[in-house]
């Protein structure tokens, strides 16, 4: 399964969703064609209601499109059942989303444990890696604080390492850094950027904030539905 010679963790093949939710059409993403590598880092920026987080459902399999093909470490998630679907997102990706949908009564550890205690770990050796996990983004004294006793920017963190506890390939992250101010968002940033070489996991971030896509490796814009390479 993890053959380096195929180095494409996520892939997807001429991908259009239209919401018929409220009656009307709403096409949203119109023809994207996109490859993701083992360690890469990539951007995509576009307006609010360009489609952003439709893509990131659509690439993470949290959601089907209308036409065309997801595939995760080449396996084309759309053609699995829900419960397959489960098993390999589970497996190879990671998410962190704007507002870090930590569990308030768990503590840190807990939390950054769970995903672990899901997959069927020891409890024992579940909360060692997350400790680990907890260090690597800094948060070393803070393993038995709720999220509510942690600060924006922790909170971030402790979602990243939840993120990545289970060493997946590839992080999906929608707007992490959209509910923190100027400071707390640089380090959060800093962070992944510092993870993504050290862990080799590739990330990939929609974001309207034009100060992360200047940071990263390659940056895409999301406009009228179709991706194209920024000046
Ligand atoms: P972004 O994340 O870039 O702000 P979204 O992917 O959330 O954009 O939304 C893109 C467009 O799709 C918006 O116009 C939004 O109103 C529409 N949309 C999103 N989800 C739905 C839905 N479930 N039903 C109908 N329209 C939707
Ligand atoms: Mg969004």
């Amino acid at each position: 399964m993890n053959d380096a010679s195929k180095p494409s963790v996520l892939r997807c093949h001429d991908l259009y969703k239209t919401y018929h939710d409220t009656g009307a059409d709403v096409p949203v993403i119109k023809g994207i064609n996109l490859e993701i590598n083992r360690g890469e880092q990539l951007a995509i920026i576009g307006a609010s209601g360009s489609g952003k987080s439709t893509l990131l459902h659509l690439l993470g399999g949290l959601d089907n499109p209308t036409s065309g093909e997801v595939y995760l470490n080449g396996k084309n998630v759309n053609a699995l059942s829900a419960g397959d679907c489960g098993k390999l997102r589970n497996q190879y990706l990671g998410f962190v989303y704007q507002f870090h949908h930590l569990l308030p009564e768990f503590t840190a550890l807990e939390n950054v444990a769970m995903p672990l205690l899901v997959k069927g770990l020891p409890t024992q050796e579940a909360k060692q890696c997350a400790e680990v996990m907890l260090s690597n983004t800094g948060l070393q004294d803070r393993l038995a604080h709720k999220p509510a006793e942690l600060s924006g920017g922790e909170r971030q963190r402790a979602a990243i390492a939840r993120a990545l506890v289970t060493s997946p390939a590839c992080v999906l992250a929608d707007e992490p850094t959209g509910n923190l101010d100027s400071r707390n968002a640089a380090q959060v940033l800093e962070l992944f950027l510092e993870l993504n070489q050290s862990l080799g996991t590739a990330f990939v971030v929609v974001t309207h904030d034009q100060q992360i896509a200047s940071r990263t490796q390659k940056v895409l814009r999301l406009e009228d539905g179709v991706l194209s390479v920024t000046a």
